[in-house]
């Protein structure tokens, strides 16, 4: 049974789920890139265009997805084929604490969007958009506290905003290191080098934690007042 199949000097080879024929292929999909799951896909065919690169038609076993879609893989010098994407790829968006989402919309939309900037490798301006996530969180959560004052809250610098309305040491280590680092994004000179975009989101991710967490605990303390 032949399983190739030529169509315009293009090879089509059929795999059926023969695994074992795609071990050169490094790493297979794991997860199905449209609902996010994990799963070991079926395997249909692999497409091999004329330059180096070759995609493999896959599909999520998962009933409710049930999609198709291709891994794409380029092939180096010893003939190993290395994973380069997906394609379709749906994004998804980052999820946050629901009080964080009420007091802040701003935030998760400015948040999801540098991360799907990120996602398309568009790694030198993502960083800004983090920065900017960050300083309506901070600004946001001020407000909420000091809601007398918003008009100035809105207008000041991130930094002395956070030294003024936000008394919690730890929302306030945090969130000033996150905009440290958030300033290196925007700014000509990289003060802090050893650093990077990842470490800018774990600063915001420690920042919402630390505001999630006290916004609760004052719900909880409202809501069971002691008489
Ligand atoms: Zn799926």
């Amino acid at each position: 049974l032949d399983l190739s199949v030529n169509f315009k000097d293009r090879l089509f080879t059929i795999v059926k789920n023969n695994v074992s024929s795609l071990s050169r292929y490094k790493p297979l999909p794991d997860t199905c890139p449209l609902c996010h799951h994990s799963c070991s896909p079926e395997y249909f065919f692999v497409y091999h265009r004329a330059n180096l690169e070759t995609d493999i038609l896959c599909g999520c076993p998962r009933n409710d997805c049930g999609a198709l879609f291709f891994a794409g893989y380029e092939q180096d010098h010893y003939g190993n084929f290395n994973l380069r994407g997906f394609f379709p790829y749906r994004k998804k968006n980052k999820q946050f604490p629901e009080e964080i989402g009420e007091i802040s919309p701003d935030f998760t939309e400015i948040y999801n969007q540098s991360h799907f900037a990120e996602l398309e490798k568009l790694n030198l301006i993502c960083g800004m958009g983090y920065r900017k996530a960050l300083e309506f969180l901070i600004k946001d959560y001020a407000i909420k506290l000091h809601n007398d004052q918003e008009k100035q809250i809105k207008k000041m610098p991130l930094n002395s905003c956070l030294h003024k309305f936000i008394e919690d040491q730890d929302i306030k280590e945090m969130a000033e290191r996150a905009i440290w680092l958030g300033n290196d994004e925007t700014h000509y000179v990289k003060r802090w080098g050893s650093k990077d975009i990842q470490d800018l989101k774990n600063l915001i991710d420690l920042t919402v934690f630390y505001i999630s967490m006290k916004l609760r605990t004052e719900k909880y303390k409202k809501e069971m007042a002691k008489n």
